[in-house]
């Protein structure tokens, strides 16, 4: 037999590599990002199209190459960083094992000119898939300019897989801030598609946050500081009272290198302990300092994992610096956490003291339980029907079937204001006031959005929405799909955007939450699906506008709700899939009489 083992080509052992290294756009950023920073840059500009799949740029202002060096730099394991293995524990520098421009290069189109101080004139050189195609000598001033276009051009599996623009898009925003917020001292800017979103001039820690997260900021941080023997902590925490569902705010950095660290993050939460509503995130941008030879950043090809020698330790520090911060501070708790806002009154219910009536919108020409033929929109293949089937077997006509007679007004009343009771011919349904209406609403709003009439109201005094730059760009991008569901929007601007319509049954005060939630999916599916966005829409819409329990409902609206409920198409499960009634049979109450 002949041998079989052959040496991979260059070009092919990069794209293998490549692929550890680069798994999207923003990680191209984070590569050449911190390689300007290696470079002693003090003013950096990244500069993106079509969230990086098209174009990423960044042009520093740092020590340059040299003509050799530019074209060596493109080689793999080809570093200026480390020399022998020894050095790896006394690093500085972010970079270190010389894989990403020959990654880059190895999948994108990769133009890139440089000079040194010394060099009169600087290098021109133009890369596609791992080959040189072009080199010479050009005029330039004194830096780096690398642009990476048309990213996996040669592996279109690779970029078919890439999420849409503001998945990306919000990806490199993130990796953009780890960075500026670790480089305070670095004068950093950012455009997308020609629009700028932040121009950061050098400042202090602070500030740096204050530029990146904006000015309301400010007042919401607390000072964390602790210096012991094994490490340094500086940096600061978001006052509990600020706390949001997201971790969009959460940022460990370690020797000035951004990293994730669960465990860390658990004595954080530690601290926070009581502090916090449930399910909200404290905020944090800590800096730690500890000699290179605690730790391994090693451990991880991307380099955000870490491990530390004496975790133990460093956990229990960590914990008591942050709760000494909140208590200098006198950050303490003012909420009151076992609340459930959806039982408390709202201001117009204070106002009046007789609660008003929800509307209830009614289908006046259903009768649930009048026809059970395949025509009736309840289906045959649901399950709740099968809950009847027991029910009319005494009565064996079509006419005696039904529990509601249409002429007479049926019987049915309210229990603890959250069921209504209602009698079957022969036993009795119990449904849940709250879901009904969720169900009700979600199957109005799915139509609503396939292009019925929308529901819109225009907004007294319009909503200022702030947010920082990347979450506007997110929004704007959902804009058309949420006007469907009749929100307006107006006066957009790189941080902010009136709210001026919303859902007529959208409570003003819930519109923020929604949005926020919905970015917050949207951002976590991908936001591929155009029918799961929709569906999430309405199930949110619906969830935030129905009837709650605890309302009082009259009569014609308990009535309404039973009817409205049995026209939709899927009437036994909430939007959430939660059951929505129960019905009790003659034998039910045997059983419970024979016991
Ligand atoms: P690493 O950063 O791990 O050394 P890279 O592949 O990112 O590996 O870069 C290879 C080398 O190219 C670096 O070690 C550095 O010498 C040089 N280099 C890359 N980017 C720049 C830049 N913006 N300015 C100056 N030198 C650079
Ligand atoms: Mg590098």
């Amino acid at each position: 037999m002949r041998d079989v083992i052959q040496l991979l080509p260059d070009h092919v052992a990069n794209q293998i590599a490549a692929g550890e290294v680069v798994q999207r756009p923003a990680s191209v950023v984070k590569e050449l990002l911190e390689n300007a920073i290696d470079a002693q840059s003090n003013s950096i500009k990244l500069v993106v199209k079509d969230a990086g799949k098209t174009l990423i740029q960044v042009i520093d202002n740092g020590v340059g190459m040299s003509e050799t060096d530019t074209r060596l730099s493109f080689e793999r394991h080809a570093t200026s960083k480390i020399k022998e293995a020894s050095d790896l524990f006394k690093l500085t520098t972010k970079g270190f094992r010389g894989e990403a421009l020959a990654s880059i290069a190895a999948i994108a189109q990769v133009n890139l000119t440089t000079r040194r101080k010394v060099d009169e004139l600087g290098t021109f050189i133009q890369i596609e898939g791992s080959a040189i195609i072009n080199q010479q000598p050009k005029a330039a001033p004194v830096g780096t300019t690398i642009s990476v276009k048309n990213l996996f051009f040669n592996i279109p599996a690779r970029r078919n897989f890439l999420k849409s623009n503001s998945v990306e898009f919000r990806h490199i925003i993130d990796e953009f801030h780890r960075v500026a917020l670790t480089h305070c001292n670095i004068a950093f800017s950012l455009y997308h598609n020609e629009n700028i979103l932040f121009q950061l001039s050098p400042t202090n820690k602070r500030q740096r946050i204050v530029q990146v997260f904006g000015k309301k900021t400010n007042e919401k941080l607390v000072p964390v500081q602790e210096h012991t023997e094994l490490i340094q902590i500086d940096g600061f925490i978001l006052k509990p009272e600020f706390s949001k569902k997201s971790r969009q705010q959460q940022f460990f950095f370690v020797n000035n290198r951004f990293v994730k660290c669960p465990y860390l993050h658990h004595a954080v939460m530690a601290a926070f302990e009581g502090l916090l509503v449930n399910g909200h995130q404290p905020g944090y941008f800590l800096f730690l300092h500890i000699s290179p030879d605690q730790i391994d950043i090693n451990i991880h090809p991307t380099k955000t994992e870490i491990k530390f020698e004496d975790d133990h330790t460093l956990y229990a520090i960590l914990r008591s610096t942050i709760k000494h911060s909140l208590g200098q501070f006198n950050v303490a708790p003012i909420l009151d956490f076992n609340r459930n806002p959806q039982l408390d009154p709202t201001v117009e219910q204070l106002n009046n003291n007789t609660p008003s009536t929800p509307r209830v919108q009614v289908d006046q020409n259903f009768n649930p339980f009048r026809d059970a033929s395949p025509a009736n929109s309840l289906g045959s293949s649901n399950d709740w029907q099968k809950l009847y089937e027991g029910l009319q077997s005494n009565e064996p006509t079509e006419e005696t079937m039904p529990i509601i007679k249409e002429d007479a007004p049926a019987i049915c009343f309210q229990l603890q204001r959250k069921y209504i009771v209602s009698s079957l011919r022969s036993g009795l349904l119990v449904m849940h006031q709250n879901r009904a209406h969720e169900r009700i609403l979600f199957e109005q709003f799915i139509q609503h959005g396939n292009g019925k009439s929308i529901l819109s109201q225009s907004l007294l005094f319009p909503i200022n929405y702030q947010a920082i730059p990347a979450v506007i760009v997110q929004l704007k991008e959902l804009q058309a799909i949420l006007k469907s569901f009749g929100f307006g929007f107006e006066k957009w601007t790189e941080d902010s955007v009136h709210i001026t319509n919303v859902h007529p049954d959208l409570h003003q005060d819930r519109v923020e939450t929604f949005i926020e939630t919905l970015l917050e999916t949207s951002e976590h599916q991908g936001a591929q699906s155009k029918d799961f966005l929709h569906e999430y829409l309405a199930r949110q819409l619906a969830e935030a506008t129905a009837i709650t329990s605890g309302t009082n409902l009259d009569h014609a609206s308990q009535l309404g709700l039973i009817s409205s409920l049995f026209s939709c198409t899927q009437p036994d499960r909430s939007p959430s899939g939660k059951p929505i009634f129960v019905t009790l049979s003659p034998n039910d109450f045997e059983q419970k009489f024979n016991l």
